[in-house]
């Protein structure tokens, strides 16, 4: 707790766009619940699916309330009274290492941050099969519980207060509430309201002289009123305005459906703004690149995805045992789930955004809209959309929505440079991932493949590059695999193809390994690993007499060498300086896969 407080202390503000997006979930769930049941919603207030937020500047309390789903005694528990979960211990880990604070919300211990500004919490909460309880912690890490006897009850849902510590007075002023909401949670769904002052004019009778015709007065018109006013230096005033302070809700954000707008008429701060909210990344980044469509046809939806600015910390974590989809599946404006694992495969679990449907179904469970045909089409024209999403960043493509002029997409150009080094830096393995997975779009992503060459002069190059400065004559695209391009510069096996100016990729990546059993061609050339049997360099007319005078020597060391450790020794004119060489025969595994799976078994 202590290294929590201490890592985000210069961030106090996060706490309240925590909270929110706590009571935003919680508002979610209860929705999504009573689309198959409208029981669960109750009658009354307890409909009314809003967040309330309320000060009480004398006590020093800022409290926030929601009617979502509540936690029973036992989610209390589990939910706020575990410190130990174990999102704690990776973002305890990431912040010692230097990690970007603003992505606490992705760690699963946002609660926390109340402790930034309060040194005493109070939880009050109502679940629809529980009593009311409340859960009280100070910022010493134990918690108590008890059910609630003397607090209002709830009817359903949550209420946060904060006790507010000294230096977090500023959280008592509702400028700063204003303020934290406009910036941090403008695109939650569900109105958040603000117990608001409002300094009001009101007309009191003068002290100086009884009013006789009150009811006249306070009928007055404000155009009538301003004459009262010029009046007033001559006559003596029957009335007078006094500033009055009043209470009411005030509606703090404008639940902009983003991805309901016309892609035109949405800006590039609204897009960013919205990125940050959805991904819980309130970093100073922009996204790499969106896409914002709609699809028509037998399956209509819109969709919003975006390519992150940086990798989320666990990405490839566990790839293979879990699947994490980024992408919110709502049916017509109405939250269904973040676990849909239908809508993008694996590979793509980087993007984030979220799909509005109009085909699916609102009134059936999680379990049958899986199973749903149309769940297909979306994800087929996900893909699509994510692909060339991903091509315009590789393109440098202006963005695909506003019509602008020609300086303008010049600058937009230069902004965009060097933006795929930094996306290939941080997504090229899933791109990788995505030739081993996925057959059918397997070209489109060999298209986004980057590698550095004997030829790439240190920077990124892509296969479209390699084929354009390909020889004539030359059939095979070449490369090598190994754990670093240093190691391989010096390889035998690149002698002979230096020095005759073919170009050879480097792939150092252990995943290479995989992806090359994948990538067979590419444009209709082949892959040609160059420590493999198979090399051919255009004909070399020598080489059949060379063979034929040095039998007796390849013979002979066959036999030495014995044919359980070659399969045969042969003239090549694969080399220049190196006398000879041990080359992997067509289909085994290269040396460098030996290595890699040796160490995997160990
Ligand atoms: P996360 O929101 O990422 O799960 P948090 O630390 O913000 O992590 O919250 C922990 C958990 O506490 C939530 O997952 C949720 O189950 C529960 N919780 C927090 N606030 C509320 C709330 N207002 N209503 C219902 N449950 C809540
Ligand atoms: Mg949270």
């Amino acid at each position: 707790m202590d290294i929590i407080i201490n890592s985000l202390y210069s961030n106090k503000d996060i706490f309240l766009r925590e909270l929110i997006s706590n009571a935003s979930d919680a508002l979610d769930k209860i929705r999504f619940l009573s689309l198959t049941d409208k029981e669960v919603l109750g009658e009354g207030d307890n409909t009314k699916l809003d967040i309330l937020m309320k000060l009480d500047k004398e006590k020093k309390i800022l409290s926030i309330r929601d009617r979502g789903i509540g936690m029973t005694k036992e989610d209390l528990i589990k939910n706020l009274g575990t410190i130990a979960k174990s999102g704690t211990s990776a973002f305890v880990e990431k912040m010692q290492t230097g990690g970007d604070l603003n992505l606490i919300g992705q760690f699963g211990v946002g609660f926390y941050s109340v402790y930034l500004v309060a040194d005493y919490v109070e939880v009050i909460s109502k679940h629809n099969d529980d009593k009311q309880y409340v859960w009280e912690s100070k910022a010493d890490g134990s918690f108590a519980i008890s059910e609630d006897t003397w607090n209002e009850p709830l009817g359903r849902g949550t209420e946060i207060r904060l006790h507010l510590r000294d230096e977090a007075k500023e959280y008592l002023e509702e400028d700063k509430l204003k303020e934290l909401v406009k910036k941090y949670s403008e695109f939650i769904n569900f109105p958040i309201y603000l117990w608001a002052s409002k300094e009001v004019d009101v007309e009191v009778p003068s002290d100086e002289e009884e009013s006789t015709d009150e009811e006249e007065t306070s009928e007055t018109s404000p155009s009538e009123e301003e004459e009262t006013e010029e009046d007033a230096s001559e006559k003596k005033p029957k009335t007078k305005t006094v500033k009055e302070t009043t209470y009411d809700w005030e509606v703090l954000n404008d639940m902009k459906a983003v991805w309901l707008r016309n892609p035109k008429e949405v800006s590039e701060e609204e897009y960013t703004k919205f990125y940050h909210s959805l991904a819980k990344d309130f970093g100073d980044e922009k996204p790499l690149a969106w896409s914002h469509f709609t699809a028509e046809g037998d399956v209509e939806f819109k969709a919003l995805l975006f390519v992150p600015p940086k990798a989320p910390h666990d990405l490839y974590e566990s790839y293979y045992n879990t699947h994490k989809s980024n992408l919110k599946l709502y049916v017509r404006r109405v939250f269904i789930s973040d676990e849909f694992d239908e809508l993008l495969p694996k590979y793509l679990n980087f993007l984030k955004g979220l799909v509005d449907s109009d085909t699916l179904p609102l009134n059936v469970s999680r379990e049958m809209l899986q199973q749903h045909s149309s769940l297909k089409t979306i994800k087929k024209k996900l893909i699509r959309k994510a692909l060339d999403m991903i091509r315009r960043i590789a393109d440098e493509d202006p963005d695909e929505f506003h019509n602008k002029d020609k300086k303008e997409k010049e600058s937009e150009k230069n902004e965009k440079k060097g933006q795929y080094t930094k996306f290939w830096n941080e997504f090229g393995k899933s791109i990788k991932l995505g030739i081993i997975e996925d057959a059918h779009n397997r070209n489109r992503l060999a298209k986004l493949l980057r590698f550095e060459s004997t030829k790439s002069d240190g920077k990124l190059a892509s296969l479209d590059e390699y084929i354009s400065r390909m020889k004539p004559g030359q059939k095979d695209i070449f490369y090598i695999t190994g754990t670093s391009k240093e190691q391989l510069e010096k390889s035998p096996f690149l002698e002979r193809l230096t020095k005759k100016n073919y170009e050879v990729i480097f792939f150092t990546d252990p995943v290479d390994e995989y992806l090359m059993q994948y990538l067979m061609d590419y444009e209709d050339k082949k892959f040609q690993n160059v420590s493999k049997e198979g090399l051919k360099l255009g004909k070399d007319s020598k080489l059949k007499d060379l063979k034929e005078s040095f039998k007796e020597l390849t013979n002979w060391w066959k036999d030495a060498l014995s044919s359980e450790n070659v399969d045969s020794v042969k003239i090549s004119n694969r080399l220049d300086n190196t006398p000879c060489v041990v080359v992997t025969s067509k289909y085994g595994w290269s040396a460098n896969m030996e290595k890699i799976m040796q160490s995997q078994t160990l």
